[in-house]
């Protein structure tokens, strides 16, 4: 057994093999030391191999799933090899014999398809690079979903194209590429994972890809380019080696192109907290607020969606023609959602049944889909539809046989696993009822031999019971037993077996009717299997037209969704087009207006904004004290923006926005130690990775640029960067910053407008008002700030004092310095008093002589009121 297991374990050197024995997954030599680690596990021995100990552990297959899905979060993969046959079949071949075992699957992080394995409301991407003299491709598909996709991408534009798409695992070309992209794959936490030469080779790409999907050529699907076909080609390559040779159910490879969505990179993404907060959750990301979808698929495709906002204006009102319809129909699309709340996870049922890993309940999913999806089309039967829901309800019928067939074969709630059986629906198929009446038959028979025994032995405490290796067996205790192993019950009852306490007995005639239940739930189990797998294959031949069935239930759950938040929280319908406006009237942040609502019960303060440019750019110079508001406005409009183009309504009064081909968001100086990046310098790579890219259609939000630096030379890249945007990139932006000097600019640049968000003081304090408008800030009450944060007094006002003298030698012209050094140390505050002997205050020495033992109810509350006045 060890020499087979080393022989399969030599095929798999970078992946933990689970050796199938018996009830266990086995792990032995450093697999078992690394597995017992990870899992938390016993590590324990197991015979030795030249002359050492062999160190083992294991893992239940009821169970596996789980300790799965811990070593593939933790970085493992795992080769499952299982037994090819039973033991009593090895035996066959000769006593000494092993039983056959090979590894059925590779399981690796992007080839995941079990439901308890999956986020069901995230896809699950396995991508695939490569890159090649005359040009670079990403291919990546989904193989839970099926999805597929394919685009040509120039190597720079690697980096936001991860963001996007969040692969699960990446695959490279060995050398050189694996070493390069190591430091990247890292950055966006992509496990890495290198494939040879061959498996990138693009003329066996197209043959594989051919036989894949049963075509003479590709020319079908689009035309591709050598690395496009080279990089789908690895990733079906990839599936071969990690599902041995069951392919999932690709559907057709959707050509996508870098310029049909709007470009959005990684530090956007992470700026603009689309489907991660900034802490990594989808709690507080715009994703979570807008999310209203109800099915997983549904989920799934928003997420696509807000990841990659369309640019392309007949996409973009297509889906809002049928937003506005369901919009309209409200209760119309209250109803499909009800209807979709009951749709299983079509996709995933499916691309289980193709890699044979599915089981009844995925049958009676699929079935449960499809009468939803019918009842959904139906309900759209007599109405004047838009074409993107059109479409949808129409891809959602015609599956009338196949529904009738599930419909007929199928019981209402099926078990789990096909070798329990008992899915099959009685009077479905002939020979099946047969074989069940026949083995259920001899269940009662078994049922009423108790009763005859008992009589007959008279012994009433006599039981018939069934266990594995038994059969079914008399039962009785030790003292009774004596009489029938005696004369003449021992001629009919034959004694099996003497435990402890009991002794057991069988009958020729229980023995009989033993073989015949056996043999008859043998063969209704076979039955049951042909028939599982006659279902199983009527599906999949469908299952091109299923795959369009699902994603229609995904657009209509998307629209219904979207309609649901439009409605509910008083969105409006944008307005695009191709000119280069940008004019949002009343404008919301969706995610800070929920949390202001849920945490404080305060509204938002609607702000209008109009970058909408002519020639030139159109600039914003926001300025306002620190918990104004600024970073929220700017990130409102970029949200603004991208809800618009991935075709949702969007939190304003009114929005009129002119296609946005990129967005961009820096926020100045956060802290990226993670990278081992100073800052300042972080900052500095986004902000040049903008000037070198943005064009007169990006949209680019920079937030408190320079900060990170010393004042005048921050000051200086501000300016800098505020010029070059106006007069080289020429985009729509919106530019924060505490530098007050800049304002200036708006007299010099004809683009550049100030802005400021307005506070109001009061009694020495600030009142944040939220509310932007035109003009810039007269101070920063940084000062003001601080002593709301909690400042000490003696701080606070030692701080007014220095600000005081460093404005009045600015305005003088004089060095700050020479009157900063008149100033006198702590002269502001007398110094805080030393906080130790303190002694009791009032509300504790009332507390003091409170005895809760003696007080009625009515003293207590006195109390309660006299503490409150003394407090
Ligand atoms: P700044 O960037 O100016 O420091 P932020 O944008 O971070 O300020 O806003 C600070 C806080 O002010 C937010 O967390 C939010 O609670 C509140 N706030 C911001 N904008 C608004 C608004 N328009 N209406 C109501 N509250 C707001």
């Amino acid at each position: 057994m060890m020499a087979q297991y080393l022989d399969i374990k030599a095929q798999y050197p970078d992946a933990l093999l689970f050796y199938r024995m018996g009830d266990f997954y086995e792990m032995f030599f450093d697999d078992a030391v690394n597995a017992a680690e990870a899992l938390d596990i016993a590590l324990t021995k197991r015979g030795k191999h030249e002359g050492e100990d062999i160190p083992m552990c294991g893992v239940p297959v009821h169970a596996a799933n789980g300790y799965l899905l811990t070593l593939i979060r933790k970085g493992f993969r795992v080769a499952v090899g299982e037994q090819l046959e039973s033991p009593a079949e090895a035996k066959k071949r000769g006593y000494k014999a092993v039983v056959k075992r090979d590894v059925v699957r590779l399981v690796t992080p992007g080839t995941l398809t079990e439901d308890a394995l999956l986020d069901a409301r995230r896809h699950n991407f396995l991508v695939a690079y490569s890159e090649l003299r005359a040009g670079a491709a990403l291919a990546w598909a989904d193989i839970s979903t099926g999805a597929f996709h394919v685009m040509p991408v120039a190597p720079v534009r690697l980096s936001p194209e991860l963001a996007r798409l969040a692969p699960s695992e990446l695959l490279v070309l060995d050398e050189p590429v694996y070493q390069r992209l190591r430091p990247l794959a890292d950055e966006h936490k992509v496990p890495l994972t290198p494939l040879g030469k061959s498996s990138f080779d693009s003329v066996s790409a197209e043959t594989r890809l051919c036989e894949l999907f049963k075509v003479g050529s590709l020319e079908g699907f689009g035309s591709f380019n050598r690395a496009e076909l080279s990089a789908m080609g690895a990733l079906v390559d990839y599936l071969e080696i990690t599902q041995k040779g069951k392919l999932p159910l690709l559907q057709p490879p959707q050509q996508e192109s870098e310029d049909r969505v709007v470009q959005i990179d990684a530090a956007t993404r992470r700026n603009l907290e689309l489907t991660r907060s900034l802490s990594g959750e989808k709690f507080g990301s715009l994703l979570s607020v807008v999310d209203r979808t109800v099915t997983p698929s549904g989920a799934r495709l928003l997420e696509q969606r807000m990841s990659s906002p369309s640019r392309n204006l007949d996409v973009i009102h297509a889906r809002l023609a049928a937003l506005d319809f369901c919009v309209d129909q409200s209760a119309h699309s209250a109803q499909l959602r009800d209807a979709l709340r009951k749709t299983p996870d079509l996709d995933r049922a499916l691309s289980r049944l193709a890699l044979d890993r599915a089981g009844p309940r995925d049958l009676a999913a699929i079935r449960n889909a499809l009468t939803q999806a019918e009842a959904i089309a139906a309900t759209c039967d007599d109405m004047e539809l838009p074409a993107l829901i059109a479409q949808a309800t129409s891809d959602l019928q015609g599956f009338d046989e196949l529904l009738e067939l599930l419909d007929a074969a199928l019981v209402a709630e099926p078990p789990l696993m096909t070798r329990d059986g008992g899915f099959i629906a009685p009077g479905y198929d002939s020979e099946l009822d047969e074989a069940r009446t026949l083995r259920d038959e001899g269940r009662s028979v078994i049922a009423s031999f108790q009763q005859k025994y008992a009589e007959h032995t008279g012994i009433t405490s006599l039981k018939i019971k069934h266990n594995n290796v038994l059969g079914y067996f008399i039962e009785t205790t030790a003292t009774h037993a004596a009489k029938m192993l005696g004369e003449p019950l021992n001629e009919t009852y034959i004694h099996r077996q003497t435990t402890a306490n009991q002794v057991r007995f069988t009958t020729v005639e229980l023995s009989e009717i033993e073989t015949k239940i056996l043999n008859a739930g043998n063969l209704a189990l076979e039955i049951e299997k042909r028939l599982y797998s006659m279902l199983s294959g009527a599906i999949l031949e469908q299952s091109a037209r299923l795959n369009l069935a699902a994603r229609g239930l995904a657009e209509l759950d998307l629209l219904t969704a979207l309609a649901d938040i439009a409605n509910g929280e008083n969105w409006c319908r944008p307005r695009i087009d191709d000119t280069r406006a940008f004019n949002v009237i009343g404008g919301r942040h969706p995610v800070v207006e929920r949390a202001l609502r849920q945490q404080a019960g305060e509204s938002f303060v609607a702000n209008d904004c109009d970058l909408t440019a002519q020639d030139g750019a159109a600039i914003w110079l926001l300025t306002g004290p620190n918990m104004a508001g600024k970073s929220t406005f700017l990130r409102q409009n970029a949200l603004i923006a991208l809800l618009a183009q991935m075709g949702s309504y969007v939190p304003a009064e009114d929005a009129h926005i002119g296609v946005v081909s990129q967005l961009f968001s820096r926020v100045g100086a956060s802290d990226d130690l993670a990278r081992g990046r100073s800052t300042f310098m972080v900052e500095m790579v986004e902000t040049a990775a903008i000037l070198n890219q943005a064009d007169d259609r990006a949209l680019v939000i920079l937030d408190e640029i320079g900060r990170g630096t010393a004042t005048y030379d921050g000051l200086s890249i501000a300016w800098a960067t505020l010029e070059h945007l106006h007069e080289s990139n020429q985009s729509r932006a919106l530019f924060a910053t505490h530098y007050h000097e800049l304002t200036q600019l708006a007299n010099k640049l004809p683009g550049v407008d100030n802005a400021t968000v307005t506070v109001k003081e009061w009694e020495g304090e600030v009142i944040f008002l939220h509310e932007v408008r035109k003009g810039a800030a007269d101070r920063s009450y940084g000062v003001q700030v601080a002593q709301l944060a909690g400042l000490p007094p003696s701080v606070v006002a030692r701080a007014r004092d220095v600000l005081d003298m460093l404005e009045q030698s600015s305005r003088e012209g004089t060095g700050g310095q020479v009157r900063i050094d008149d100033l006198p140390l702590f002269a502001a505050a007398p110094p805080t008093q030393p906080a130790a002997p303190k002694g009791p205050s009032p509300v504790e020495t009332l507390l003091e002589e409170i005895h809760p033992d003696h007080l009625s109810p009515r003293e207590a509350l006195e109390i309660l009121y006299k503490l409150k006045e003394t407090a």
